[in-house]
């Protein structure tokens, strides 16, 4: 299977999808969408968005973005919400043609994070059209294998809170980008966190004397941050911090 996936964020422009809450359903789903764009082209993968931005998305034009994509699959993203705040938990919905083999990746590589329920993994046969979906965005871009994510309810308290919460939103995609790696037999790599610099509060001590005129070469001491003061050195020091205060 190729290393090019289509990514569609769930609503957007004057279409809020579901609210609850003061949230709305289109901006999650464009964070999420952007979290897991940037870590796909991270891995090396061609990402292609249904949309980039908050702007109004048509299904049929998502649809064509990516059916022209020449990607195998396609991860549309939503929340969803329901009458009552009880319902809660996350579902994945799958072509009434696919197997469920990758959608059962993503299900539970999801349901190990532990931060929602897993709900269910279904298929939804049209009436309109029998023999095929549903949902348009599964239904108009087959061959592509697309599945509809949907993350939780924005109508129920914990998957709201859930949801709304960055490193949230960050460890459920990722569970969602091991899952397409996992099922593509591509590498998957955690994303490389930042090495903090040890010396750093020592450095900074030095830029401050720095800007006081106390020391005029800072480059020159922070290479040497770490190498022992002799005495005579530490004694002249205090010497001198001694008479200034006179
Ligand atoms: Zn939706």
């Amino acid at each position: 299977m190729n290393k090019i996936i289509c990514i569609d964020p769930g609503h957007g422009g004057s279409d809020p999808g579901a609210l609850a809450g003061g949230i709305q359903e289109k901006d999650i789903t464009l964070s999420i969408s952007q979290y897991q764009s940037q870590r796909f082209s991270d891995l090396g993968w061609k990402v292609v968005m249904t949309r980039e931005k908050d702007e109004d998305s048509p299904l049929a034009d998502a649809a064509q973005k990516v059916t022209t994509s020449g990607a195998s699959i396609c991860l549309s993203n939503h929340i969803n919400a329901f009458e009552t705040k009880d319902a809660n938990g996350f579902e994945v919905i799958r072509s009434i043609k696919s197997d469920n083999k990758f959608s059962n990746f993503v299900f539970n590589n999801v349901l190990l994070t532990g931060l929602v329920k897993g709900r269910n993994v279904y298929t939804r046969e049209s009436k309109e059209y029998p023999g095929k979906d549903y949902y348009f965005i599964i239904r108009e871009t087959s061959p592509v294998q697309t599945i509809i994510i949907e993350y939780g309810f924005i109508t129920n308290d914990h998957d709201r809170g859930v949801l709304t919460n960055k490193n949230n939103q960050i460890t459920l995609s990722e569970a969602v980008i091991r899952a397409v790696c996992n099922y593509t037999g591509q590498q998957y790599t955690s994303p490389q966190v930042q090495p903090q610099d040890p010396d750093a509060w020592k450095k900074a001590e030095i830029d401050e004397l720095a800007a006081a005129g106390i020391v005029n070469d800072p480059n020159y001491w922070k290479e040497r941050i770490n190498d022992n003061m002799p005495v005579w050195a530490a004694m002249s020091l205090i010497n001198r911090v001694r008479k200034e205060k006179k």
